[in-house]
């Protein structure tokens, strides 16, 4: 904690674990109302934010404590709408876009796409009922549907493999038994699932009148894309770089998963940071100019990052990735298991990708137990 403090970050559930809120409960980019287009009054005030050529932000409301994410509605030459990423299934979230589509005179059919960035609920949930509403397509990866029928199918396995998984990387009985029923907190927020088309990285689509292409962006989820589009110099970011924030980072069990989901993401940053951008559209938060920036402190961060846990392994001698995750995160995180998840998920990325550095070694035990510890270098330092 002390290290993020430091630097400044910010991190945040589904992106990052755990963010205190600022007074007001809203981010610097939503408490300027000046220039926005209300939407839900009477309530906490949800403003559709203008961005020039008719194009829309919509702060679509999230029940964690990163509080919204960002939807862009964008008018298409022959009148209709696309949609990139609707948000979660809530009551919530569904009367913001009725209110919307009501003041903006969105009628059904007139959003003829649902474009998708990556998978994850707060961008995905939606897009089934936003399809059934509109009888219109929903565009994704086919790894990322792969994905979320993984995660979200009737027979998923997953919250068995999680629970297992966590149980042999030191995360206590009492914490376990909060996983299941959170992950299937999740199932009625997704449903119903989109009955999607499949986006294929390398090839372009066409966006509000102009043709933007697509970009795999892995590390933070399983067949994310960015859209670029080089006329006007333009990124939609998705999660993949955000200002502020660091998104999360989660390495994952089962069969066909990124073993190194960090090398994978750093990757990409290094890739995102060759474009030139002018604006950037990103999945919460406030649009900012230059993605390569943002790319590089992201970057920057992890490095840091890696060095801390090699000082507590260093320190600790070894040590299990939930004690790590304390260390790293805080106690506090045992209050909230959503955020627990995350940030365990992303310690256990950092540690799989000092592993493959050979800079530390996982230690099986008979019990199942999995520790891990730092392996010094030829020049003593470890
Ligand atoms: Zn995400």
């Amino acid at each position: 904690m002390t290290e993020r403090r430091q630097h400044g970050e910010a991190p945040e559930a589904a992106v990052r674990p755990t963010e205190a809120a600022d007074a007001s409960g809203r981010t610097q980019g939503e408490a300027s109302g000046a220039g926005r287009t209300a939407v839900g009054a009477g309530r906490d005030p949800l403003q559709a934010e203008p961005l020039g050529g008719g194009w829309l932000r919509v702060p679509v409301p999230l029940p964690y404590s990163l509080r919204f994410v960002n939807a862009y509605l964008v008018p298409e030459p022959d009148g209709g709408w696309t949609v990139v990423d609707p948000g979660l299934n809530t009551e919530e979230a569904r009367t913001t876009w009725r209110e919307l589509q009501q003041q903006a005179g969105i009628a059904p059919g007139d959003i003829r796409r649902v474009l998708l960035t990556h998978q994850h609920p707060d961008h995905y949930g939606l897009s089934g009922w936003m399809q059934q509403e509109h009888g219109c397509p929903v565009w994704m990866t086919r790894q990322a549907h792969r994905y979320a029928v993984r995660m979200w199918g009737t027979d998923s396995r997953f919250p068995r493999e999680l629970e297992a998984w966590f149980r042999s990387h030191g995360m206590p009985d009492e914490l376990l038994a909060l996983l299941g029923p959170h992950l299937d907190s999740f199932r009625e927020r997704v449903e119903p699932q989109p009955q999607p088309s499949y986006l294929e990285p390398g090839e372009s689509v066409q966006l509000g009148g102009r043709s933007w292409r697509l970009i795999d962006a892995p590390g933070h989820a399983p067949g994310a894309v960015c859209l670029y589009e080089p006329g006007r110099r333009e990124l939609i970011a998705g999660d993949q770089v955000l200002a502020r924030i660091t998104p999360n980072i989660s390495l994952l069990p089962g069969d066909g998963v990124d073993p190194d989901p960090l090398r994978s993401y750093l990757a990409s940053l290094a890739e995102l940071a060759k474009l030139p951008t002018e604006r950037v559209y990103p999945g919460h938060r406030e649009l900012f100019a230059d993605a390569g920036k943002r790319a590089r402190e992201i970057a920057e961060h992890h490095a840091r990052r890696l060095e801390h846990l090699l000082g507590l392994l260093a320190e600790r001698g070894e040590a299990s990735a939930f004690e790590l995750c304390e260390l790293e995160f805080g106690v506090h995180l045992r209050r909230n298991i959503h955020n627990l998840r995350f940030a365990l998920s992303e310690t256990l990325a950092h540690l799989a990708y000092l592993e493959r550095d050979g800079r530390a070694e996982a230690r099986f035990r008979a019990d199942g137990a999995i520790r891990y510890r730092g392996v010094a270098r030829e020049n003593g330092i470890g």
